[in-house]
């Protein structure tokens, strides 16, 4: 069953699914949807995919398998690029009030763990955000040989001409170039 989320594109009320009992689900396709990103990463289009979200005996497992892209550059030439990206999460969230006396859960008790809100809210938008995270590529390329800039004009290597005559050459090259033993 699909369902549309209910407060954000990636925030669910739970309460339902936590009097369900273990083992219910809801799945929620995920389109169109964005986030922020820190560090002047940006996404270059949407994420879409689906997100399971399932009762378990301590509380909800949620599981995320989404595509989206990045902006970014070629790691040689500077040239912008999009990476695709594909990311696949599985969290257990504990809630922070217990659904049947609706007392607040000891949370000291697993300080790490993953929280539902006082509302029975889960947000998976932190997790969405690291995975992205990890899964943005060190040194992206445009293409696999791409042969990068230039070291005497600067521009790309497979732009134009670099047969450069001598006199075009960095001053600060030449004076190398003095250097050798011939
Ligand atoms: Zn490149
Ligand atoms: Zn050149």
């Amino acid at each position: 069953m699909s369902a549309p989320s209910i407060d954000g594109q990636f925030t669910w009320n739970v309460s339902g699914l936590l009097a369900d009992g273990v083992g219910a689900d809801r799945t929620y396709d995920i389109s169109g949807a964005t986030i922020e990103l820190p560090d002047e990463l940006e996404l270059a289009g949407p994420i879409s995919g689906r997100v399971r979200l399932k009762r378990t005996n301590r509380g909800i497992l949620a599981e995320a398998r989404l595509t989206t892209t990045l902006a970014g550059e070629c790691a040689r030439c500077l040239r912008p690029l999009t990476t695709p990206i594909d990311v696949r999460l599985e969290e257990e969230y504990l809630p922070s009030i217990d659904f049947q006396t609706g007392r607040p859960v000891d949370i000291d008790a697993e300080p790490e763990a993953l929280r539902l809100s006082d509302h029975h809210e889960l947000d998976l938008e932190p997790s969405v955000r690291d995975a992205i995270l990890l899964a943005e590529p060190i040194a992206p390329l445009d293409r696999p040989d791409c042969p990068g800039l230039c070291a005497v004009c600067g521009l790309p290597l497979d732009e134009g001409e670099h047969d450069h005559p001598d006199d075009e050459i960095d001053p600060r090259l030449e004076a190398l170039r003095a250097f050798r033993p011939d």
